[in-house]
């Protein structure tokens, strides 16, 4: 994994520690040489995530649509800063730079971002693996209520265990770089003929 891609909150959180963990996985990412790919803002995780890779040595790359969220919360001191036309080709070049993606918690932007990552992979668009950093259970009730999408036939097990989910950053690294993709069909129940 050279370059990972992590979605993660424009806000602080309520709890310290998700700083804290933010930190902690940029400075993993340098470690291991991996260039953090990421939406390019200063605020919120994002900001604390980005400053943690660059202080310890290591490459960002931020991408922005251009407009107002360029001008307002850009990063000043990316590795790289692309500022792109929409919303909808920073999801795509962030997905074709990256060879995985990690959510750290985050709201509306970071789910849409980790579900549109997982909805492609469940089609076979890619075969990167995505990850949930889950500090103090923040993703608990996400992953409950995913089990219970497939008690109801709307996911299949080998798609619900694409999702890797792990409190430790080294760990959850180490569970992606091994992950294989699975060979299941997307449809359940698909009426034959
Ligand atoms: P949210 O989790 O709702 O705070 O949204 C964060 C995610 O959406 C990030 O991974 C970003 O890619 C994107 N995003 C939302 N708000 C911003 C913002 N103000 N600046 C940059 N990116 C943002």
């Amino acid at each position: 994994m050279k370059r990972v891609c992590v979605f993660t909150g424009s806000s602080p959180g309520a709890r310290a520690e998700y700083a804290s963990v933010a930190t902690n996985l940029g400075r993993t990412l340098a470690a291991r040489g991996c260039t953090l790919v990421y939406g390019g803002a200063k605020v919120g995780l994002m900001g604390v995530l980005a400053d943690s890779v660059l202080e310890a040595g290591g490459e960002v790359v931020g991408v922005l649509p251009k407009g107002r969220l360029a001008r307002e919360v850009a990063h000043p001191e990316l590795s790289e800063l692309r500022v792109v036309d929409s919303m909808h080709e920073r999801k795509a070049i962030m997905a074709e730079l990256s060879d995985a993606f990690v959510a750290l918690p985050g709201g509306l932007g970071t789910l849409e971002e980790l579900f549109e990552m997982l909805t492609w992979a469940q089609l076979g668009l890619h075969d990167k693996p995505c990850g949930l950093l889950n500090v103090r259970g923040y993703f608990d009730k996400l992953l409950e209520f995913l089990d219970h999408v497939v008690d109801e036939r709307f996911l299949t097990t080998p798609h619900r265990r694409m999702i890797l989910a792990d409190p430790e950053p080294l760990s959850l690294l180490d569970r992606m770089a091994s992950y294989r993709a699975p060979a299941v069909d997307k449809w359940l129940d698909r009426p034959s003929g």
